[in-house]
């Protein structure tokens, strides 16, 4: 495998992957040149984990860390009278689909020679780059929004990383990351394409797990869109390994009360609007800035998919119903259960086509904050 190329979108630069970056000497994000592609006979077949699609990442080596991460449950479940393929990354060594990017992000950041490290989340990618830094021995700081469930920051000090909770918005967050970054690495999740690079192995286990076909509809919580940017490129590299002809249409979902890609959607442009953002249970996907929103909607509108905001009276009987279906999974997930319900309901998606609900986080997460959305258990 040779060295990856980063390509800057905003000035047109583009640099050899063979040092920790994360962005553009200009200002700007970097994407990751396009993959080789993978064919069926790339998989590595008995590796019960992403690792069995390593062949088409772009890392120079086999991982010197994993937990095991990916190759996760796909169960078929009824929704109101729908067969849907519910694909389980609540089943992840953390808990959430964050360990896909992590582990390819932080293996190639170690190919490089990478030193301390620190990032911002809202708490699950948080939790999941300390958990692999404490894996490989990599100082870790986390900077979380002081509001974030407490398990999610539990999840990130015992692993022994430094957890510096601050007040305000998400984005406060994101700044004080930012200005940490001449103490050690910014291992952002959010910036470093490494990260998409591993979330495009959730299009590769689909279409395995559905038999080497790809499904009509896919939903995908949305806050920053690495899933979404995942699944095109994965679509792409199987396109590219003359794998498959057609592509499902993608559906971003996102909390009413906080969404940046819905506002944008709404009135047809390719970047940014500003937008009104208010408090949502839905705080793993509770983004007022996405780093790349002219690919997010790009790859929305490539797919003849959409975006869809969940009002948030629809979020706890979304939570509550797939629960009852056997799938605890904390409220930012379960927008998927509720964005299927308004999609099946007028008309876009319909019972006869193939559709995957991704169940991006575990209700243990949030478990006390879903007592009290449910109000169950004396939760208040
Ligand atoms: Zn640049």
């Amino acid at each position: 495998m040779t060295i990856a190329t980063y390509h800057c979108p905003a000035c047109g630069h583009s640099y050899a992957a063979d040092r920790p970056l994360w962005r553009c000497d200009c200002g700007g994000h970097f994407n990751l040149a396009p993959g080789r592609g993978l064919r069926r006979d790339d998989i590595a077949s008995p590796e019960a984990s992403l690792w069995r699609y390593a062949a088409a990442l772009a890392l120079l080596r086999p991982p010197r860390v994993s937990l095991g991460e990916g190759w996760t449950p796909l169960v078929l479940r009824d929704w109101q009278g729908a067969q849907i393929h519910f694909k389980l990354e609540s089943q992840m060594p953390t808990g959430s689909f964050k360990d896909r990017g992590t582990a390819v992000m932080i293996n190639h950041l170690l190919e490089v020679g990478v030193g301390p490290i620190h990032e911002d989340s809202s708490g699950n990618a948080g939790a999941s780059i300390a958990t692999y830094a404490a894996a490989v021995g990599l100082p870790c700081r986390v900077y979380v929004p002081a509001a974030a469930p407490r398990a999610k920051l539990v999840q990130i000090a015992v692993s022994g990383a430094d957890v510096r909770p601050i007040p305000g918005t998400r984005q406060d967050v994101t700044e004080a990351a930012l200005g940490a970054t001449g103490e050690s690495f910014y291992a952002s999740h959010n910036w470093q394409p490494f990260f998409i690079e591993g979330t495009k192995t959730l299009a590769f286990e689909l279409w395995e797990q559905l038999g080497f076909r790809v499904p009509d509809n896919i939903l995908v919580p949305t806050g920053y869109g690495s899933n979404i940017l995942g699944l095109e490129r994965g679509f792409d590299e199987l396109e590219k390994g003359a794998e498959i002809a057609a592509r499902p249409r993608l559906f971003a979902v996102q909390a009413a009360n906080c969404a940046a890609f819905a506002a944008a959607w709404a009135v047809g442009t390719e970047t940014f609007v500003p937008f009104a953002a208010r408090p949502t249970v839905a705080d793993g996907i509770a983004t007022p800035k996405p780093v790349r929103v002219a690919e997010v909607l790009a790859a929305l509108r490539r797919s003849q998919g959409a975006v869809v905001a969940v009002p948030e009276e629809e979020i706890a009987p979304a939570v509550a119903a797939l629960g009852r279906l056997g799938l605890f999974v904390e409220p930012s997930a379960a927008t998927a259960g509720a964005a299927l319900t308004r999609l099946l309901s007028d008309g876009t998606i319909t019972p006869d086509q193939t559709t995957v609900a991704v169940l991006t986080g575990s209700g243990l997460k949030a478990a006390d904050r879903i007592a009290t959305l449910l109000g169950i258990l004396g939760g208040k």
